[in-house]
């Protein structure tokens, strides 16, 4: 049976180490390193994930600046907010929790960010440099998935790599950063023609459909490793992902549990990306 890709153990260790440097950085500089959260609007799961940013940042000796903006903030007023913030000493990372409400065009408010503040690393300089094989920021998920790959240990050069989905924020970073070090990346999204054959022969599998059990256990090839980006809630509460996981982790030789494996690594990356944007405002 697989390993178990473990996310909350690697997101704590990486997470305390993030926390030392922070402090020491903070000595050297005399101030923390800063994160601007901004959301609009109501959305109950949006305001979960920004308070779990938020204490995020607090354990990890980063301070968070908070914008919480009504539901009908025009777009024109986010636009001031952002060019505040870009010009803001203290603030190192900028994020603005999405979705937005559909007045606003969530493309011009990702524009809108310095690139150099860009800790989710969505604006096209970040993702142009990640595809010119220059990372500068990156994005958080996919970042976090490269750091459960090498937990594996196992080199990735040449690796047949399936990716599921082919999202801005998930699918399509991840196959920039998979080209990154070497592997044969193949994506497949809503369009693509027999899954299951793609599957087959992977020997790495990125499933990020946002479709709960799409994956058969019994496609997995033998000693495969299995990174569930995934997260669905069934009725009881509880949460899975896209791949069926007690099937799968019959034939895998990794695999990563929802909850705990993809969703720690996220907010990680993001505490990581906003500690190397400070470095590099302060010149460090
Ligand atoms: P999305 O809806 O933006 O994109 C889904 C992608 O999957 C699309 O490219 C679509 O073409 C493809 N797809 C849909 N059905 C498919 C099928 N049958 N076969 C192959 N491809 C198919 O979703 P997203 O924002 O990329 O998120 C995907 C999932 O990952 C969601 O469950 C989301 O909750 C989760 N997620 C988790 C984290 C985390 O930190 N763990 C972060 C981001 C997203």
């Amino acid at each position: 049976t697989a390993k178990i890709l473990d996310g909350k153990a690697l997101a704590a260790r990486m997470r305390e180490e993030i926390r030392l440097e922070a402090d020491q950085l903070a000595s050297k500089h005399g101030r923390k390193p800063g994160l601007a959260v901004i959301i609009v609007g109501n959305d109950p799961a949006s305001h979960v994930y920004v308070k779990n940013k938020k204490i995020g940042c607090e354990k990890a000796g980063i301070h968070s600046f908070s914008h919480e903006l009504s539901a009908d903030t025009s777009q024109q007023h986010l636009l001031g907010l952002i060019t505040e913030l870009n010009n803001d000493p203290k603030v190192d990372g900028i994020l603005v929790q999405l979705p937005v409400p559909d007045h606003i065009n969530s493309e011009v408010i990702l524009e809108a960010i310095d690139p150099g503040k860009d800790v989710d690393g969505f604006h096209p300089y970040n993702v142009g440099r990640l595809a010119s094989r220059k990372p500068a920021l990156r994005s958080c998920t996919p970042y976090g998935c490269m750091k459960l790959l090498e937990e594996t240990g196992i080199d990735l050069h040449g690796k047949e790599c399936v990716i599921v989905g082919a999202s801005n924020i998930v699918g399509r970073p991840m196959a920039l950063e998979l080209l990154l070090v070497g592997a044969t990346v193949t994506v497949t999204h809503r369009f693509s023609k027999n899954l299951r054959s793609h599957i087959e022969r992977a020997e790495i599998i990125i499933a990020a459909a946002g479709k709960q059990g799409l994956i058969q256990g019994e496609w997995i090839k033998p000693g495969a490793i299995v990174v569930d980006v995934g997260i669905h809630r069934r009725e009881d509460g509880s949460l899975t992902g896209d791949v069926e996981f007690e099937e799968a982790s019959k034939n895998a030789g990794w695999i990563t549990p929802v909850p705990g494996g993809v969703g720690p690594m996220t907010i990680t990356m993001l505490l990581a990306n906003t500690v190397q944007a400070f470095k590099t405002h302060v010149g460090d």
